[in-house]
């Protein structure tokens, strides 16, 4: 801002970069309750890489804001840790999944389990597990159809305590997927120390871009040996932004049970979704 003398400063200059324009504005409207009503679940599936079947869904979350028109998930949630509310955001999350979920087994569906994400301080707090347990409750939902994702880097930062929830939420029957693997450069060791904890690993998609039949056989070896050291630890595996049908056969090839990306769809809304889910693709 410019100082215009006293105590006046100018605000909308032209030279006032846009983007902080927009993050402070963002940060106020996150602020107001009534933003909640903004929000919108879209819904990805996750498909068996070998029948093209729907075996589950990831929730992303979407803002239609009436001035910004949609913001994305990185741009936002950023800033909702920062204003200390994106529990109550989880919470939201959490609510709608759980109620949509149990709307569609009720509307006689194929059940199938979906996936929310958590952000990292969440997993830092305890009442986490009661919160997440009590939704499960009100709406009747079995704990087998809510799975939690948790990326790497949450993991590498905060052992001791991250586990202490992750294992809270195993014995209440909410199973756990590790996000965005590979890029958080974790030992192979150290994922062996979850062999039990983890039930999925979802292969980040910055392997999946490089997979190609003619790619220097280093990239591929790499995606390979993830797949192979988490079928040994006993782990689902998925790989995420699958693209293209050469990525689709090259994970099948090294025998990838599940894929996930623009490929079969698009993340979409609850109704669309559910078209989806009636054709079972
Ligand atoms: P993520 O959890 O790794 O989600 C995958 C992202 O990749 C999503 O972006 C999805 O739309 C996108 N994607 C899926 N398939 C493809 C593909 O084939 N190609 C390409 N180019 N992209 C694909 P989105 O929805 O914008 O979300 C971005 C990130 O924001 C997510 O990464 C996650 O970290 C966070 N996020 C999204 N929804 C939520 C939420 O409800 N809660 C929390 N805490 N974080 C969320
Ligand atoms: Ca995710
Ligand atoms: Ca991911
Ligand atoms: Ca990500």
């Amino acid at each position: 801002a410019k100082e215009l003398g006293q105590n006046k400063y100018q605000v909308h200059t032209p030279t006032m970069d846009i983007e902080s324009y927009k993050t402070f504005k963002l940060s106020s409207d996150l602020r107001s309750p009534l933003t909640l009503n903004q929000f919108e679940i879209y819904y990805q599936p996750k498909v068996c890489a070998a029948t093209h079947q729907i075996t589950g869904a990831e929730a992303l979350i979407r803002w239609h804001h009436p001035k910004w028109g949609n913001v994305f998930p990185d741009e936002f949630i950023p800033l909702a840790e920062e204003l200390g509310i994106m529990s109550q955001i989880d919470q939201w999350i959490c609510q709608t999944v759980c109620n949509q979920n149990k709307a569609w087994q009720e509307a006689g569906l194929p059940a199938i389990p979906i996936s929310i994400n958590i952000s990292a301080k969440r997993f830092l707090e305890t009442e986490m597990i009661t919160d997440i347990t009590d939704l499960l409750v009100k709406n009747r939902l079995d704990p087998g159809y809510l799975e939690v994702e948790i990326v790497e880097s949450t993991l590498l930062e905060n052992n001791t305590a991250v586990i202490a929830v992750l294992d809270g939420l195993r014995k209440k029957g909410i199973k756990i997927n590790l996000d965005d693997f590979g890029k958080g450069y974790s030992s192979l060791s150290y994922l062996m120390s979850f062999k039990g904890k983890i039930n999925t690993l979802k292969i980040d998609k910055s392997f999946i871009d490089d997979l190609s039949h003619t790619a220097d056989e280093n990239s591929n070896f790499i995606t390979k040996s993830i797949i192979e050291l988490a079928q040994y630890l006993g782990m689902n595996v998925v790989a995420e932004g699958v693209e293209t049908l050469e990525q689709l056969e090259i994970l099948k090839s090294y025998k990838c049970n599940t894929v996930q990306g623009y490929l079969f769809s698009k993340p979409v809304p609850a109704d669309a979704f559910a078209e989806l889910l009636k054709k079972g693709k």
